[in-house]
């Protein structure tokens, strides 16, 4: 055990007056709060560090170590707008109290911010007694609610985030960092809500980091390149158009996906400027292909964010890329999400007018996944569904998928809308598709995402791709 300077939880230092003195106590729960919880973790990685360097001489003991837990209430703040602010206080104090119950008396239980606690704990051998530890914190608050006045019994769910000193950090702050490192993605996960920092967490976030700094030159630098993946008509077996799906090759780490990259354009804005080049590439692109022959109705779809759509009119955009390609609106295609449409916009609302005047074709991508009203398909002139890869993935499988796949293509056809499935990786996807008459097929099972280059060889070919 180590031969520890600090108090524990039972005896929190008195709180002393002076102005100048830094507040060390979080006044609602009583527990030490993120400055106090760092003189406490600094003085613990100096007694482990001092038990260390005894144990290494005594050559007696396997060295100590010290596990670090960041505890999140989830989606916290939906707790706080429908309880008082007194109950609030009342949860966070009785969660405090029960995470220090929990802690036992080999650790320093403090608050941090929000909903969020933050747990110092010495004995736990290695991560297997770690995550142990974790999953009894988990399942305490499943099995016994918290009991508030008796009004109300609330299953809290909680996300935890793992490291350990000295592996992880040997000073309190950069210990801190990855421990929150470990909290993040444990809180994208929600199915095994526990996660242990690793230098991977780190490769990423500094990856983050550098994409945050460095997309805004990504265009200038030319960059960005457009992918085109071939979109099959099932009646035919031929390309009867392709979607444009952005990569950003950047000069160290190679081909970026665009789930890296895109959160962030559309964060810092830079999502308009990025479509926009997009756009113009794609119908520069398709016009090309269109006067080599390769098929008059070739339409090329492009991904709209919702973000990018609301915030601004993305008709000036797409007047630019059609006028400087000369490509006819027929032979272009807009993807948005669901989310676009649920809401009644001026903007929003317009500019599909106008979308639908000049034929510009508008298509919902991953459908199905996320709202259940469909009040929308009413409402706005739309020319395509897109079923989720997540329902076309499990087709061979599940009786409900494949049920709603089905459903999804009648429905749409009942109101004259065509259907695209996407993620079809299997030749039973495909012959399941073609029974039930969905109109076109998208997926690996024909081709992956290609440089225009590559897509230029497969129109070629004759546009027919196996199976
Ligand atoms: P999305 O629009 O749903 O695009 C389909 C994604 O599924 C693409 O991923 C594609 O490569 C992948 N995919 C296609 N066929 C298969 C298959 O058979 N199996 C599997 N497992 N995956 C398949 P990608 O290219 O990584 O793009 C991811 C997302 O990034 C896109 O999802 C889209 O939301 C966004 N994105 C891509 N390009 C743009 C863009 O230019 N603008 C905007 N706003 N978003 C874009
Ligand atoms: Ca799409
Ligand atoms: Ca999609």
């Amino acid at each position: 055990m180590l031969t520890s300077t600090h108090t524990g939880n039972s005896a929190p230092p008195a709180q002393k007056t002076d102005a100048a003195m830094p507040i060390l106590i979080d006044e609602v729960t009583g527990l030490p709060n993120r400055v106090g919880f760092v003189q406490k973790l600094a003085a613990m990685i100096d007694g482990l560090h001092q038990q260390n360097q005894q144990n290494q001489a005594n050559k007696t003991l396997p060295p100590e170590t010290l596990a670090v837990f960041f505890i999140s209430i989830e989606d916290f703040q939906d707790f706080i707008d429908v309880l008082d602010h007194a109950l609030a206080e009342k949860l966070l104090a009785s969660v405090a109290q029960r995470l220090v119950a929990l802690g036992g008396e080999a650790a320093v239980t403090a608050r941090l911010v929000g909903g969020e606690f933050a747990m110092v704990k010495q004995g736990l051998n290695g991560s297997e007694d770690e995550s142990v530890f974790a999953e009894s914190i988990i399942r305490s608050f499943q099995l016994h609610p918290v009991n508030l006045e008796m009004l109300f019994e609330l299953d809290l769910p909680l996300s935890i985030g793992i490291a350990r000193a000295p592996d992880h950090g040997g000073e309190p702050l950069h210990l801190m960092h990855n421990t929150n490192l470990a909290l993040s993605k444990a809180r994208k996960n929600r199915g095994r809500p526990i996660h242990f920092f690793d230098s991977s967490l780190k490769e990423r976030a500094l990856r983050q980091g550098m994409i945050q700094l460095e997309l805004r030159n990504a265009l200038d630098n030319n960059e960005l390149r457009a992918y085109y993946q071939p979109k099959i008509s099932l009646k035919t077996g031929k390309i009867m158009g392709m979607e444009t799906l952005m990569r950003w090759e950047h000069p160290s780490y190679g081909m970026i996906p665009p789930n890296d990259f895109i959160p962030t354009a559309e964060r810092t804005g830079l999502i308009a400027p990025m479509t926009e080049w997009i756009m113009q590439q794609a119908c520069r692109d398709t016009k090309a292909w269109i006067d080599a022959g390769y098929g008059k109705d070739l339409r090329v779809a492009i991904n709209l964010s919702t973000i990018h759509f609301r915030r601004q009119s993305v008709i000036g955009n797409i007047t630019t890329a059609l006028e400087n390609s000369g490509i006819d609106p027929n032979n272009v295609e807009i993807e948005i999400t669901e989310g676009l449409l649920l809401h009644e916009d001026e903007i929003v609302n317009a500019t599909f007018s106008w979308l639908r005047d000049i034929g510009i074709h508008v298509a919902v991508d991953d459908f199905g996944i996320g709202y259940s009203s469909l009040s929308y398909l009413q409402r706005f002139p739309l020319n395509c569904l897109k079923i989720d890869t997540s329902f076309i993935r499990n087709l061979h499988e599940s009786k409900v998928d494949a049920a709603i796949t089905r459903g999804v293509i009648d429905l749409a056809h009942s109101i004259d809308i065509e259907v695209v499935a996407e993620g079809v990786e299997l030749e039973f996807h495909r012959q399941f598709l073609i029974e039930c008459g969905c109109d076109i097929g998208q997926g690996y099972l024909w081709s992956k995402p290609l440089s225009a280059e590559s897509f230029t060889k497969m129109l070629a070919k004759g546009g027919v791709l196996p199976p």
